[in-house]
């Protein structure tokens, strides 16, 4: 007997697609026919990409090319299993010990991206009868860590450490763990959170403290280290996630942190526990990046010079940049329609830099977010703000 046929059962998705397409809010992304860097083809056009995470250009560089070719041929391209099962590889366990020594930490554990490795922390260690206090700009995988864990979750005004300091007061009396949970740099402001206040205060009241790492690791801090050594706070962050997947330029993400700490993920943390892990070349590509990392610091050095460079070029337009103090440079225009109106213009002018708006941002707080890398020269940020210059006067969003 033939009932509804399969398309009519998910007529629905239809309907909701079709109200994001007129608010403007769905589209496919744009593709590339060339690798990711500094310039690319996107969409069949040569232009500055002002989009990617690939902060130090590693994602191209001839080191990890080579480690991941090497790995391909030695080792074959899948690694077969889960890591508990037999999907563990010496070069697996290598790159934790080069994770922890870069961190200074004790041990760490690899993910498949930055995303299991929050959303799995958080679920693993927290429960029922937890609350976990969170900044609310907090990256999506750590809220659905969050979620995951059926713990309370409280959220914080955005680097609001005295509401923090109210929330915690609150939950003392009542959790049995409480987590303080915060990016270490924002993705969609370019802020830096408050981490020695975040620090001092969760330790008044006993609660662990997280830090996502994953736009500060080989961005900020000695070599690159992160924000807990940004801040000088070693041995005082119980939590410090990363990927592998922005400046390290593979693919991955991480935990460091005490060998207790370590070894309870590798019996609780369900992604690693149930996903497959990487396979070779990813891994051995990603070990060849940190010798990178130490082996060439001028490459953070550019990628900072670019940074207050290009920064500096467009606040003197007059345009809005934010609370940003780091590579990425949001150009926040408030309403949503301009924001990819903005986008569009700049491609036509020969720059990629991602239009984001509402649910990403908060409505109102539209905006192009721009990221350079330690690979564009001086001479394409010229270009790339002469286009920023030209498309914001056909807007009237800066001097005409
Ligand atoms: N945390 C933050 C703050 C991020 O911006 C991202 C990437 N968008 C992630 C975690 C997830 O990392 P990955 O892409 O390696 O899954």
């Amino acid at each position: 007997m033939a009932g509804p046929s399969a398309d009519a059962a998910l007529a629905f998705l239809e309907a909701e697609l079709s109200d994001l397409r007129q608010r403007g809010l769905f589209r496919h992304p744009r593709v590339l026919d060339s690798p990711q860097g500094a310039v690319a083809v996107i969409d069949g056009r040569r232009v500055i990409n002002l989009s990617s995470n690939n902060y130090l250009g590693l994602a191209t560089h001839p080191a990890l090319k080579e480690a991941a070719e090497r790995a391909v041929r030695e080792w074959g391209v899948g690694s077969g299993a889960v890591r508990p099962i037999v999907g563990t590889l010496r070069m697996h366990e290598e790159l934790e010990r080069r994770i922890a020594g870069f961190k200074g930490t004790e041990a760490a554990l690899v993910f498949q991206s930055g995303f299991t490795a929050n959303a799995g922390t958080v679920a693993a260690i927290l429960g029922r009868e937890d609350v976990i206090i969170s900044d609310e700009l907090n990256h999506a995988s750590i809220i659905d860590g969050c979620r995951l864990s059926r713990a309370e979750i409280r959220i914080f005004p955005h680097r609001d450490v005295d509401a923090m300091r109210r929330l915690l007061e609150e939950a003392r009396p009542k959790a049995r763990r409480i987590l303080v949970v915060t990016d270490g740099v924002f993705s969609m402001d370019g802020d830096i959170a408050p981490l020695p206040d975040i620090v001092r205060v969760a330790r008044e009241f006993g609660a662990i403290v997280m830090v996502d790492d994953a736009h500060a690791s080989g961005v900020l801090g000695t070599h690159g280290r992160g924000s807990v050594d940004h801040f000088g706070l070693h041995g005082q962050v119980e939590i410090q996630v990363g990927t592998l997947s922005k400046a390290i330029g593979v693919l991955g993400g991480y935990v460091a942190g005490s060998r207790t700490l370590i070894d309870y993920l590798i019996a609780r943390a369900r992604p690693y526990l149930f996903s497959t892990s990487h396979p070779p070349a990813v891994t051995a590509a990603c070990l060849a990046a940190f010798d990178v990392l130490e082996r060439e610091p001028e490459r953070i050095q550019r990628l900072w010079d670019n940074t207050r460079y290009f920064k500096e070029g467009l606040r003197r337009m007059g345009y809005d940049t934010g609370i940003s103090e780091t590579p990425i440079t949001p150009v926040i225009v408030g309403e949503e329609e301009r924001a990819l109106r903005l986008s569009d213009l700049l491609f036509e002018h020969g720059v990629f830099a991602q239009g984001i708006v509402y649910p990403t941002v908060p409505r109102g707080k539209a905006r192009v977010r721009t990221i350079v890398t330690a690979e564009h020269s001086h001479s394409e940020l010229d270009q790339a703000l002469e286009a920023f210059e030209k498309a914001g006067r056909q807007l009237g969003l800066v001097g005409t």
